[in-house]
């Protein structure tokens, strides 16, 4: 059976088309800036990629032209072969635990809960949109972000804030990369053949989210209210003292929608190091001596440390630690210089093992306390699960 995996952002669309429940990926590709002049998207078939340029005004002429890559790579016949589209959707409130189905009241239900996430939910749902209307048989389920985190307890998920706050307005921790952090909390746990591992998964990419797993279920994550909490990102500021927001306003005379994009677009290693978000970037300046590049670095690495130390606690100690996304799957030097201050609990890396880029390997030395991993993530392949699941019932 073929399923669409769909990631619609305000300009793109990702999307991998999976054999389930073989999990085969059949074929993937990138439509980039849908709506704004010089537009182009990529194929990968069999290994190869091929770009091309073309415009779209809107999502549904990308999704069109999917559909007419789909039957020129043959990987179709016929539209009704593709049983289900499964979409990524940021924010699920705290309605969805799980995924769900893309009737009309859920659809309606996430319009509402979209002033919590204006930038990334109407771009979900404008996806939703254009594959119901190019593709009407195919069954659309929403897969969200936040739904892995929902077990979290009201301790760990409120903030010490007045308490009508969430009660009427849904002032809370959410946590995000629900996706790959479930992934790694299955992955993991089939690894050390323990279904109820103590986790900490270390999603750690131009975003970044740290989660302590306990049972399969998400204990506490760092990411909150939005994605900007937490650690310190690429170009997010992670946690701040909230307080300084008014007082930037004053001395430079931003809005408070100004700030609020400095502190999401114009932080984080961008921020302290003026190099670059890219965490290759900043090993280079690093390495040549850029002295805020390295404070960037050690600033990058103290916060993940940080919060593997509260996590750990949190859970009674751990059976694994893991990492994963762009820079804990690919940065062999970024690992080292987190697992190396983990050395107070007996966590040690392997070095030669950990000269590794982008591969599943235990990383840690025979006699470290606890097993570090890398994992390479697979949010798709989630949304493809999640997806056979529905049309299987
Ligand atoms: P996103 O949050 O956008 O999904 P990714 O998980 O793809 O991000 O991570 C992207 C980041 O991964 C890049 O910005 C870069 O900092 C980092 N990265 C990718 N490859 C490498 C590498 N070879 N070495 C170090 N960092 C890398």
């Amino acid at each position: 059976m073929k399923i669409l995996s769909v990631n619609a952002g305000s300009s793109s669309l990702k999307f991998q088309m999976y054999e389930m429940p073989e999990e085969k990926v059949l074929i993937s590709g990138t439509f980039e800036r849908i709506g704004i002049d010089g537009g182009m998207y990529t194929i990968k078939y069999n290994g190869e990629k091929k770009k091309t340029e073309r415009e779209f005004s809107t999502h549904s002429e990308a999704v069109q032209v999917l559909i007419e890559e789909l039957l020129n790579y043959k990987v179709i016949e016929s539209l009704d072969e593709i049983k289900g589209v499964g979409h990524r959707i940021v924010h699920g409130g705290e309605h969805y635990t799980h995924s769900v189905v893309a009737t009309e009241e859920v659809i309606n239900d996430l319009t509402d809960i979209s002033e919590l996430a204006p930038l990334h939910n109407p771009a979900n749902l404008t996806g939703i949109k254009a594959f119901q209307e190019k593709i009407p048989d195919a069954l659309e389920v929403c897969c969200f972000d936040t739904a892995f985190h929902q077990t979290m307890n009201k301790k760990e998920f409120l903030y010490p804030v007045p308490y009508e706050w969430y009660e009427k307005y849904g002032v809370r921790k959410y946590g995000f990369h629900g996706m790959s952090h479930n992934y790694i909390a299955l992955r993991t746990a089939e690894i050390l053949n323990n279904p109820s591992a103590r986790i900490i998964s270390c999603h750690i990419g131009n975003g970044g989210s740290l989660c302590a797993i306990k049972d399969g279920k998400s204990i506490d994550t760092s990411m909150g209210f939005t994605p900007n909490a937490g650690l310190m990102m690429g170009s997010r500021s992670g946690d701040i003292d909230a307080t300084l927001i008014p007082y930037i306003m004053g001395k430079t005379g931003e809005t408070l929608e100004e700030v609020i994009n400095d502190l999401n677009k114009k932080s984080g290693y961008l921020g302290v190091s003026g190099v670059s978000s890219d965490s290759r970037d900043i090993e280079e300046a690093a390495a040549a001596g850029n002295e805020r590049a390295i404070l960037s670095q050690e600033m990058y690495v103290e916060k993940i440390v940080n919060y593997i130390a509260e996590y750990y606690l949190e859970l009674g100690g751990a059976d694994a630690i893991v990492f994963t996304a762009g820079v804990g799957e690919n940065s062999k030097d970024t690992r080292k210089a987190i697992v190396d201050k983990l050395a107070p609990l007996g966590i040690k890396i392997d070095e030669e093992k950990n000269n590794i880029r982008g591969e599943e390997a235990l990383i840690s030395t025979e006699d470290s306390s606890v097993k570090v991993y890398v994992i390479p993530t697979d949010e798709e392949v989630m949304i493809a699960r999640d997806t056979y699941k529905f049309i299987n019932e």
